[in-house]
């Protein structure tokens, strides 16, 4: 027997038709890449969204076609989310970080029919052109005082033209939920990077999650900037969210430095924000620097790589925010997991209950967890045994876009993360490792993200990567490489020494190299396959 409720299709044009019929007056505020900023309201967004529908139709645009973006976190962006999805197309956001081989790999992987973009990235698009002919025009966004007099560009468009053109009497199309809805592609440090395929449907369920209380928990009452970028696994679903809710949207288009941020968070009263570890080192220093506190921000979001507990505490202690700690990747859509204590743990002392808060936290509700042994056999919830992480749930991924051989990716009904984490007794995961960084010494596993964070921890230490190099007793042992802070002097026996009690002898890195610079990827991680071949030859 089927329910008798309405089959309304979940679609995400229905967030924004929300937000601009019961928070109509509720602001969008972007910095933009011209210079200055832009201020307007849920209602004027979701005129525009309709106008740039009514556009890209006229320009041939239907269902499933992809339109590619490159382009900061603006307004115009967050009406390309909607204008495309809206109409059934699929917005296909591109990361502008990634390699310029790799951007040509995702543009004709996913064969995009038209390409928007912001005017900083117009030397690059005019690089990329000639190597992507499925793009029949190039959209730059923004209004024609901005337009170059010549271009190499075909077929070059002003975005605030095409929308002046259309009216705003635009109908969202109703179809299937399921139907394709945006496109991200991994960065693909290994391999060619590989597209996530989002739905209506996963989007907004993962929409729904992301505002649970223990995960975002934003409300009308709340002003959102999102520093995470919305070319990349879209800005972890603040732009769906933000609507969904009723919250303040302020977005800071290119101005992703510590002393443009503070100046949007004090001057828009912000009160959550979510970003990687990177760019909260950089705010911190800024704050400590210029001696600053924040006025409305609470809570703050650190994610998409591993975060040192040192980063924790200074935001916690030090300007008495509230950090939540949280793990996901494109292939959840990308939110997994989030940390945030428990009633029963509210009893423990300060330090104990900050151990758990360094974990990366509790599967919320739409992700489930397992960890598994190299068997694939499940393994025990008790925090020690560490296993391959598998996930499943209705936002995770179950095939890549045009896979070369499909079917394999989830045939066990769980997609493997390629991450090796411990889940304790109360359900919280940790990350111990990506599987292809795990150090294995004597049969037994190291974990190389705790040696990374214990020697962040040290005073002298700016970062540091441990990577596993071959040995002859062993089989492999942990080399700490480290780059020290300026002016700061350490030795190598120091360093090591600092691990004394900290972890069990055997973990201890077996040597310490000092560098001047780590390799990151275009997503600002450490790349440690780089690091390994730099190290190949290393001899103990
Ligand atoms: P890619 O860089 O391949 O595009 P994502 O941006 O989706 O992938 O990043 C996903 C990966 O980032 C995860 O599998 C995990 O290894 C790492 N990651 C994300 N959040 C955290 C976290 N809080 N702690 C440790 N690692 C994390």
């Amino acid at each position: 027997m089927l329910g008798l409720m309405m089959n309304e299709p979940l679609r995400i044009a229905g967030l924004l038709e929300h937000a601009a019929k019961w928070h109509s007056d509720t602001e969008i505020v972007s910095r933009l890449p011209e210079g200055g900023l832009h201020r307007y309201t849920y209602a004027a967004a979701h005129q525009r969204s309709r106008q740039l529908a009514n556009a890209l139709t006229a320009l041939g645009v239907s269902t499933g076609d992809r339109v590619g973006t490159l382009a900061w976190n603006t307004h115009r962006h967050f009406e390309l989310y909607y204008g495309i999805s809206g109409l059934g197309a699929v917005c296909h956001t591109i990361n502008p970080r990634l390699f310029f081989e790799q951007l040509v790999y995702i543009i004709n992987h996913a064969q995009d029919r038209l390409l928007f973009f912001d005017l900083t990235f117009l030397p690059l698009v005019e690089k990329l052109a000639p190597q992507c002919p499925t793009v029949e025009s190039w959209v730059l966004m923004t209004g024609r005082a901005h337009l170059p007099e010549a271009s190499p560009l075909p077929n070059l468009r002003c975005y605030e033209e095409l929308l002046a053109a259309q009216p705003a009497d635009y109908e969202w199309p109703v179809f299937d939920e399921n139907t394709a809805s945006s496109l991200c592609y991994t960065s693909g440090t290994t391999d060619q990077p590989k597209g996530v395929l989002y739905s209506h449907r996963s989007t907004l369920l993962h929409s729904y999650a992301a505002s649970l209380p223990d995960c975002f928990n934003c409300s009308a009452r709340d002003v959102v900037l999102p520093v995470v970028p919305m070319f990349h696994v879209n800005a972890w679903g603040i732009p769906y969210m933000a609507p969904l809710n009723g919250c303040k949207l302020v977005l800071p288009g290119p101005g992703l430095d510590a002393a443009s941020l503070y100046e949007l968070y004090e001057q828009e009263g912000v009160t959550f924000t979510a970003g990687v570890p990177t760019i909260w080192f950089g705010l911190l220093t800024f704050m400590r620097e210029k001696n600053r506190q924040f006025s409305t921000l609470r809570q703050m979001i650190v994610g998409g790589a591993s975060c040192p507990p040192a980063l924790l505490k200074a935001f916690h202690d030090e300007l008495g925010v509230v950090i939540r700690h949280a793990w996901g990747m494109s292939e959840t859509s990308p939110l997994g997991t989030v940390c945030t204590l428990k009633s029963q743990q509210l009893s423990l002392s300060p330090d104990e209950q900050f151990v758990i808060q360094t974990k990366q936290g509790r599967s919320i509700f739409g992700i489930d967890m397992k960890i598994v042994d190299d068997a694939g056999n499940a393994l025990p919830h008790d925090g020690v045994a560490f296993g391959d992480l598998l996930v499943r749930g209705p936002f995770v991924v179950r095939e890549y876009f045009g896979a070369d051989q499909p079917g394999g990716l989830t045939s066990s009904g769980w997609f493997r993360t390629g991450d090796v984490a411990t889940i304790d007794p109360a359900g919280f995961m940790q990350i111990t490792d990506r599987s292809k960084d795990v150090i294995k010494s004597g049969g037994e596993w190291i974990s190389s993200i705790e040696l990374e964070n214990l020697a962040i921890g040290h005073p002298a230490i700016a970062e540091a990567a441990v990577i596993g190099v071959p040995h002859p007793k062993w089989s492999e042992r942990p080399l700490l490489v480290v780059v020290r802070k300026p002016n700061a002097t350490i030795s190598k026996e120091e360093l090591l020494a600092y691990y004394d009690g900290k972890v069990a002898r055997w973990w201890v890195p077996e040597a310490v190299e000092f560098v001047d610079q780590l390799p990151h990827t275009a997503t600002g991680k450490l790349l440690k396959t780089k690091l390994r071949q730099d190290f190949a030859e290393y001899t103990w």
